[in-house]
């Protein structure tokens, strides 16, 4: 089978297109690198099933040439990261918007299977708690570009469900809660990486309000295993799915975890949402995700606990940064081995 990754240099795209060719699949990465990286899918560049394409999904032609190349379309090329919505709200909406209209229009033309990835954010200020798929979503007003995201997001999920239900193109949609692993960066605002890396530094750890906002964080690994079994599910077709884990975590909590399994001596810094946002700025102080229909489907449930995920995310950030201190040492001519690095 091939599978078509648009945004398959991104932290998920990355771990799915190594899922696949790890499987024997062949691959196509259609990636901008505006928030991807080459570093994600440098480990793969000799990977004969591989192929991968530096462009937009906004270009037409070349998104209906590789549209026809492949058997499966995932979806996952949209602006990511609360700070970056804030920062950029015209290419949020637009990425979100016009990529998914324009993935949606060409796998219709051959009836490819699309899974669009899609996100809690969804759900907006909704205080119950576990979230499930039919639930109301509950925003705030569009003065405040946050809600932007959310409403771009589930405008995805409007299409692509007329899709199926007015041109029977079959959709899988996947509503992903708080995914964390190995390369996902801090750069776009995102807490746990943001965490380790402050906290390998020395350097506060910066929480925003009171800490006592929680999230459950589920591991990218089982985030692309859920993922895969949907698009192999028929009965999940047309449906909106979870994908998470629902163990729950105080943001205060995790940053004190993040210590303990650091061993670091930095020291917690609270910062107001208005100082780390911008004025006005508003979270959601709880998202769980109610399970059972993924559990349902495709008889899987990511349950990858916490603290391995963190001790996961440290190593990767360590060698990272042995790896940089390696380039830097040799940049400024000392030149060393690898091995006494
Ligand atoms: N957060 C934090 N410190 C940071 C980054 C984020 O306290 O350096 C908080 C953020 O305000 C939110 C939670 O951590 O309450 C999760 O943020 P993230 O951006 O990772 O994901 P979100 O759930 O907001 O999409």
């Amino acid at each position: 089978m091939t599978y078509l990754i648009s945004g398959g240099a991104g932290f998920v795209g990355s771990h799915l297109t190594e899922a696949l060719l790890e499987r024997g699949e062949q691959v196509i990465i259609l990636d901008d690198l505006s928030t991807g990286s080459i570093e994600n899918i440098r480990h793969l560049r000799l990977n004969r099933r591989l192929r991968t394409v530096i462009e937009s999904v906004m270009d037409r032609r070349l998104l209906a040439e590789l549209v026809d190349e492949s058997d499966v379309v995932l979806h996952l090329a949209a602006a990511v990261g609360v700070r970056r919505i804030i920062e950029s709200p015209v290419r949020t909406i637009e990425t979100n918007v016009k990529g998914t209209e324009l993935v949606l229009e060409a796998a219709a033309k051959k009836q490819k299977l699309v899974f669009i990835a899609s996100t809690s954010e969804v759900y907006g200020k909704n205080a119950k708690t576990p979230f499930k798929e039919d639930d109301d979503t509950i925003w705030g007003a569009t003065t405040k570009s946050r809600w932007s995201y959310a409403a771009s997001k589930a405008l995805d999920e409007f299409l692509a469900l007329a899709y199926w239900k007015e041109k029977k193109l079959p959709v899988v949609i996947g509503r992903l809660f708080n995914t964390v692993g190995p390369r996902q960066t801090g750069r776009y605002g995102m807490v746990l990486p943001t965490f380790v890396s402050q906290a390998l530094e020395g350097s506060p750890l910066t929480v925003f309000g009171t800490g006592k906002q929680s999230r459950c964080f589920g591991y990218v690994g089982d985030v692309v295993e859920a993922i895969l079994r949907l698009v192999s599910t028929q009965t999940a077709v047309g449906e909106v799915v979870n994908i998470g884990n629902d163990t729950e975590i105080s943001i205060g909590d995790l940053a004190l975890l993040v210590k303990d399994r650091t061993g670091s001596n930095s020291p917690v810094r609270f910062i107001p949402y208005d100082e780390a946002y911008e004025p006005g700025f508003e979270d959601m102080t709880r998202r769980v995700p109610c399970l059972d229909k993924l559990l349902r489907l495709t008889g899987f449930r990511p349950s990858t606990p916490l603290s391995a995920i963190i001790d996961k995310v440290i190593t990767h950030q360590s060698a990272k940064a042995s790896q940089t201190a390696l380039v830097r040492h040799s940049e400024v001519g000392f030149v060393e081995s690898a091995q006494s690095v």
